[in-house]
């Protein structure tokens, strides 16, 4: 096992949901966590640097890594997982749907791996952890341009494993089916509350994460999918 204790971690989309549960997970197993989100919630945990952070913006993005290694000395865990859903058929997506998928979920992810990669470099043990999803493994119906940005997610974390081993930093993919969050519950992003029931928790997905990021440094998880038995496996 690696010992988490005392390492930092800069973790996006931290203010609920599955980043919220990854940021608690990782604090209790004595991390320092900056967590990155619009509205910047420290989360009232120890140790904890809240970061008012649009990750669309690469400019917000840097500022904000930078913040928690000035803050706390370094970095050594990337959690990219800041993401929006809106699940419709290609032609009814709204534009700034389509907009905000790429934005967020594809390019927010390149910007907060990117300003995190030059530290993890720097650590003795850096790692990556990409919060995917299903939809990066599979095409799906109903869900064309999320699924776009999630395999666009796998891909980059991938190419990252090739680029990143020689320095020491793991990369993994973390690919969860129906998580009950907020996510695409918005009015018009196209998940109807009832269909939460059966879902998995954030608190079953930070698990995962912990899992990966605990294993013996001479080893990697690549990728891991994680299902609710109330779900398919589509073959
Ligand atoms: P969630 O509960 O809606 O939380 C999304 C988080 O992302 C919030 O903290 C939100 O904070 C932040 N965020 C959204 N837009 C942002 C932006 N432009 N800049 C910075 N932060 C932003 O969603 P979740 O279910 O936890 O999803 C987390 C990740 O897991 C996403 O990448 C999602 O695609 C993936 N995933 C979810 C499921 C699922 O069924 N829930 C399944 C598979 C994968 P602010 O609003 O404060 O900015």
């Amino acid at each position: 096992m690696t010992d988490l204790q005392g390492k930092v971690a800069f973790v996006t989309g931290a203010s609920r949901g599955i980043g919220a549960a990854v940021a608690r997970a990782l604090s209790n197993e004595g991390v320092a966590v900056g967590l990155a989100s619009r509205s910047g919630d420290d989360l009232g945990l120890p140790d904890a640097l809240g970061l008012t952070c649009d990750v669309r913006r690469l400019d917000q993005v840097e500022a904000a890594v930078a913040s928690t290694v000035t803050r706390f000395g370094r970095l050594d865990i990337c959690v990219a997982n800041a993401g929006v859903g809106s699940y419709h058929s290609l032609a009814d997506t709204p534009v700034e749907h389509i907009e905000e998928m790429i934005d967020v979920n594809l390019k927010g992810t390149i910007y907060a791996i990117r300003a995190c990669v030059p530290h993890l470099i720097a650590s003795p043990e850096g790692d990556i952890v990409t919060l995917a999803s299903e939809a990066g493994r599979r095409g799906l119906p109903g869900e064309a341009v999320y699924c776009a940005s999630k395999f666009g997610q796998v891909g980059l974390t991938r190419a990252l494993d090739h680029e990143l081993r020689e320095h020491g930093v793991r990369c993994s993919n973390v690919c969860p089916g129906g998580v009950a969050t907020d996510f695409a519950l918005a009015d018009g992003y196209g998940r109807p509350p009832e269909v939460l029931a059966g879902m998995m928790s954030g608190d079953d997905v930070a698990a995962v994460v912990l899992f990966c990021l605990t294993r013996p440094r001479n080893h990697r998880i690549l990728e891991t999918a994680l299902r609710p038995m109330t779900e398919a496996s589509w073959g």
